[in-house]
């Protein structure tokens, strides 16, 4: 089987290389985390498709890389284009695929696929890039050059919005690309290869290798022929990632897990402290940047719970295609399975669970309650690994130090989210925050200038405005004599 009918929308589920649907002699299948339902077979990929995809994306790298930025830029606008004028289709495959919400995919998650585009194309234009300097009279020129084939392996929770956050500067940079997206999540990655050849990007700059990490994934990783790999997922896999890439000396870049704090300061304005608490639960809790470990000072630790409790009776759990739905399902089966191991150790172990700690009843299926669980030890596998789920914790602290030390307490720094009606006071912590992103009274708020990455297990450099470009670049330093 090649093309499958998802939410009304035909999706090939062939591998796209050289411009070309390739089929592999064996599938796997795709079900949707909504009902179960089977949603197609797909092409299961491993060494021969792989090998095809990284020739394929040679070949067509010298073509790519002597296309003007501007013409680059061009095919980039055109792709933003085509992803808007298919928002709604690719957010209801979407959703049927992942589970996320058709609200937030139709609103925030597909206009911002074709942003990425745009932004990274305008940026190589318009913004890369620094004034020339001299030394001694020589004249310093810097210029960030192709540097060849990109492999991009990213996970399940924003599957096409976490791929093109890669694939639009690498193409901006010239490079060609080979995309291995997850296996639970493959279709909108196959709806963007032909968004990519509508739009005029010529064959072979763009590829898509599906299948599993272990086969397809593995070996594009290995690969002796890659300039960069790009990658987004779990801690355990980068590390393999890295195994692999030494052998070719392959730069790196991860973005990885996370358990960020949630701090609410006892200045805290409590109604945005609870109302930001609750953002954590977004997309079902499957959020690297998810602030899961709820911080808050010990006098006003009740108040906040009951502001906190309040707020998440109000949350609809249920179908994530109806618009009144705030949390849906959880992606699959195994990470469902997984969540509720953890809740089920917290539990045994003595924990006192809030609210949730079940599977939603009266749903059944793959959702999961949102949960709270106060007070864990603080040296608990419910407070120091991620679960990725609709799970949080709370802990109460007195003092800034302690609140520091509980803060910086795992071997996790993506992000950190500070409530507090003192700037000064927020200031004097967030440089204290071992993180990528702090955010002070917000959540969310993303720029594409900004760099982003984490710190710690949390990843291996920065993507975003230049740092994207000096991740996939050959940033090349030219210097003239007088
Ligand atoms: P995962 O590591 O299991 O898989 C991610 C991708 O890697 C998938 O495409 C998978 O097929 C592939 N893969 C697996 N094994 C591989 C191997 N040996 N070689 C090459 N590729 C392999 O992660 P996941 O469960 O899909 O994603 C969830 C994780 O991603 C969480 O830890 C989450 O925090 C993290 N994440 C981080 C960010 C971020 O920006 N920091 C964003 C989203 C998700």
């Amino acid at each position: 089987m090649t093309n499958v009918k998802v939410a009304g929308v035909t999706v090939d589920t062939r591998h796209f290389i050289n411009g070309e649907r390739v089929a592999s002699d064996e599938t796997f299948t795709n079900t949707s985390p909504i009902d179960a339902s089977p949603l197609g077979e797909i092409s299961r990929g491993g060494q021969r498709e792989v090998d095809m995809a990284v020739a394929a994306a040679r070949a067509a790298f010298p073509g790519w890389a002597a296309t003007s930025p501007k013409d680059r830029a061009a095919i980039m606008h055109k792709i933003a284009d085509l992803v808007e004028e298919r928002v709604s289709e690719l957010a209801n495959v979407e959703t049927m695929d992942n589970g996320a919400l058709l609200r937030s995919h139709l609103r925030g998650v597909m206009p911002r696929v074709a942003h990425n585009f745009r932004f990274f194309a305008d940026y190589l234009v318009n913004d890369l890039g620094h004034p020339d300097f001299e030394t001694r009279g020589h004249n310093n020129h810097v210029s960030w050059d192709p540097s060849g084939v990109a492999a991009l392996i990213t996970p399940w929770n924003a599957p096409l919005m976490l791929a093109t956050w890669k694939i639009a500067p690498a193409l901006a940079a010239g490079d060609t690309v080979v995309l291995k997206p997850a296996e639970w999540t493959p279709l909108t990655a196959s709806l963007f290869a032909d968004i990519t050849a509508e739009a005029g990007l010529p064959a072979g700059v763009f590829n898509v290798v599906q299948g599993y990490g272990k086969e397809a994934g593995a070996s594009l990783v290995a690969h002796p022929d890659l300039s960069r790999i790009s990658f987004t997922g779990s801690v355990p896999t980068a590390k393999s990632i890295a195994r692999a890439a030494a052998d070719n000396l392959t730069p790196c870049s991860f973005e990885l897990g996370g358990k960020s704090p949630c701090i609410v300061m006892e200045d805290a304005d409590l109604e945005l402290a609870a109302t930001l608490a609750v953002e954590q639960y977004d997309n079902a809790g499957q959020v690297c940047l998810s602030g899961t470990r709820i911080l808050v000072h010990e006098n006003i630790a009740d108040a906040f719970a009951e502001a906190f409790k309040a707020k998440v009776a109000t949350l609809r759990q249920g179908d994530p295609r109806d618009i009144e739905t705030d949390i849906g399902p959880q992606v699959h089966r195994v990470h469902f399975e997984r969540i509720k191991g953890f809740v089920d150790r917290a539990k045994d172990g003595g924990a006192n669970i809030v609210f949730g700690g079940e599977p939603n009843a009266e749903l059944g299926g793959l959702y999961f309650s949102p949960t709270l669980v106060k007070n864990p030890e603080v040296d608990s596998e419910i407070v120091t690994q991620e679960v990725f789920g609709p799970v949080l914790t709370m802990q109460t602290f007195t003092t800034d130090d302690e609140l520091v030390a509980m803060a910086n307490g795992t071997e996790f720094g993506l992000a950190a989210i500070l409530v507090s009606g003192n700037r000064e006071h927020a200031d004097v912590i967030a440089k204290q925050l071992v993180a990528g992103t702090i955010w002070v009274n917000c959540f969310f708020v993303r720029d594409l200038r900004a760099p982003f990455g984490g710190s710690k297990k949390s990843g291996v450099g920065r993507e975003g405005g230049t740092w994207s470009f000096d991740f996939y670049a050959d940033v090349k330093n030219t210097v003239v004599s007088p």
